[in-house]
């Protein structure tokens, strides 16, 4: 915008200049055609007087001739200083006119004779007489030359005539011009200068829209919550908002001016000169958490968010600093913290208290259970003879229920117990352990045809044997009853950096959701009916609260149809 309202003024003063340069060149060229024609009406004039004072001189003569009355030669003489007067006017126009000076040599002896002629005979009559005088008159010499005098300046008149009608014709032109040229450039320069008065508007109202817009930004910065800084590239303050003022304790009249390493501390100046130079590479900093020296030495935790300052042309002079105090939010995250522990704990104290409630329920019922069982088994094996096919039926499902109420019971308090006894922690072959554990589900691996093969390179853990083999068994039973036709598994182990191992346990059977992967290992969570697989949906929820007690983790791999791969990590024994 500044250059082509640069150029519109230079236009508009350059068409003033020229209005002004020509309208003074066509008035002065009116004014000397003027000049010129007025000069030619002078010479007509000039003529015009030269011819009458010959005929007064004339007139004069033949008066004192005739009368020999002296008071004649009053016009005479009048006649004669007229024409000489009128003929030196002649002669000092030849130069500037179009007069042309060979008439005016052929005028000046016929004017000269003329008069001589008058002299002559005025002379005569005074000293001889009338007829002397007359005889002169009489040769007619007198009237000739008076005729060729008259001729002569006719033609001049005509001559003058030629001239000032030229004359005439071109003051009008340059008239007509002057006013055609001073019409067409004032007209131009009015339009030049509409228009930079438009243009000039249009700028003061977008400079005072600018200003309203800054003002409200400026209201905005003041009112914030958070500190807002601006500084020079060269870590400068340039401006300091009223919160910046509350957080860091400086005024705005100490801080501006200032360096912003005023409010770094001594151990975080270096974080300057890494921010300063990302801002000269134009680089944002959002979300940087850092300490800051408030006034007096104390420090602040502050989130800061830096960005760049650019000028419209994109040229990065400085940048701006939204500081916002993390005190409040530390207290308020530090608060929420203290309640979910708080809630955390009383929760896991109700978790603990219910457990404890169903390890002693589930123990009560061993009791009466085993009852049942032993007299049902009883039932049938002393009075079996003498009980119908439907009696014996009945009974041996009482045998099979309390069996596999049994089965459950002893896997809720293997449950139970593993969240009440101490767990004695030592170094646990795991060798050892998948080898037993194999033992307690060879009967399952047999009857699926399966197969279960464990890789020797297992590790030695920091463990609990009984609980590992316990787990583990767990595992190998799921991945036989869940792992298809012929089962295949694969056991082996993983060094996960110094410290841990990572056991896999991998079958290639029936897969699980990814949806069901996290909950399966929660108490009673089974994906399959009790006709399909068999099951109490305790064993996974024993797998993970003995690796968790145990400081493990535990997780899935699977993919529906692909088969599943149960992970456990644990420390290493070797490491430690
Ligand atoms: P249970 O085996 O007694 O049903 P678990 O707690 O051991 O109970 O397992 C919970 C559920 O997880 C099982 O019912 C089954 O749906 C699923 N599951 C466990 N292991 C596997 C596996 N290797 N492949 C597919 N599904 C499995």
């Amino acid at each position: 915008m500044q250059n082509p309202l640069r150029l519109l003024t230079t236009a508009t003063i350059v068409a003033v200049v020229l209005a002004a340069g020509v309208g003074g060149f066509t008035i002065w060229r009116v004014y000397d055609n003027q000049r010129l024609v007025s000069d030619s009406y002078d010479t007509k004039a000039a003529l015009d007087r030269l011819l009458s004072a010959m005929t007064d001189a004339e007139t004069g003569q033949r008066g004192f001739l005739l009368t020999g009355d002296p008071r004649y030669l009053e016009p005479y003489e009048r006649g004669i200083a007229s024409s000489h007067e009128a003929l030196e006017y002649l002669a000092s126009r030849t130069a500037a006119d179009a007069l042309r000076p060979a008439r005016l040599d052929e005028l000046r002896p016929l004017i000269d004779q003329k008069l001589q002629e008058l002299a002559q005979t005025v002379e005569l009559r005074r000293t001889e007489g009338f007829e002397a005088a007359q005889q002169i008159v009489r040769t007619g010499v007198g009237k000739a030359t008076m005729d060729r005098i008259r001729a002569i300046v006719s033609g001049m008149d005509r001559d003058e005539d030629v001239v000032l009608s030229t004359r005439r014709v071109q003051s009008l032109v340059s008239l007509r011009t002057a006013l055609a040229a001073e019409t067409a450039i004032a007209l131009s320069a009015i339009v030049l200068v509409g228009f930079l008065v438009s243009v000039s508007r249009r700028r003061d109202a977008e400079a005072a829209e600018r200003e309203r817009i800054a003002l409200r930004l400026a209201a905005i910065v003041e009112s914030s919550e958070d500190a807002m800084i601006a500084k020079d590239l060269n870590g400068t303050i340039t401006a300091w908002n009223a919160a910046a003022e509350r957080l860091y304790g400086y005024s705005a009249t100490e801080a501006v001016g200032q360096s912003i390493r005023l409010i770094v501390p001594p151990d975080r100046q270096h974080e300057e000169d890494e921010v300063l130079g990302e801002l000269r590479r134009g680089e944002f900093l959002t979300g940087f958490e850092t300490v800051r020296l408030a006034k007096g030495g104390r420090l602040v935790d502050v989130s800061l968010t830096i960005s760049p300052i650019k000028t419209a042309a994109g040229e990065i002079i400085g940048a701006s600093k939204i500081a916002r105090d993390l005190t409040p939010l530390r207290r308020y995250a530090t608060d929420l913290e203290h309640k979910v522990h708080q809630r955390t704990s009383d929760l896991q104290a109700a978790n603990a208290r219910l457990e404890a409630f169903a390890f002693s329920v589930a123990h009560d019922l061993r009791a009466p259970l085993r009852g049942m069982h032993g007299l049902a088994q009883a039932l049938l094996e002393d009075y079996g003879n003498r009980l119908d096919a439907t009696g014996r039926d009945y009974a041996q499902r009482i045998v099979d229920e309390a069996t596999s109420m049994d089965v459950l019971i002893n896997d809720l308090l293997a449950y139970g117990r593993l969240s009440h006894v101490e767990l004695a922690v030592s170094a646990v072959d795991l060798r050892d352990v998948l080898d037993k554990a194999a033992y307690t589900v060879r009967d399952d691996i047999q009857r699926s045809d399966g197969h279960v093969d464990i890789d020797r390179a297992l590790p030695v853990v920091e463990g609990n044997r009984s609980v590992l083999i316990q787990v583990f068994a767990n595992l190998l039973s799921n991945a036989v009853k869940f792992g298809g036709d012929r089962p295949r598994v694969h056991v082996w182990a993983e060094m996960r950096g110094p410290r841990m191992a990572h056991i896999w346990v991998e079958d290639q059977g029936i897969g699980i959701a990814p949806e069901h992967q996290e909950r399966i290992f929660g108490v009673f969570e089974r994906l399959h009916g009790a006709e399909t697989y068999p099951g109490t949906g305790i064993g996974l929820a024993i797998v993970k609260k003995g690796i968790e007690r145990l400081g493990g983790h535990v997780g899935v791999e699977s993919q529906v149809g692909r088969g599943s791969r149960f992970w456990i990590e644990l420390p290493r024994a070797e490491a430690a």
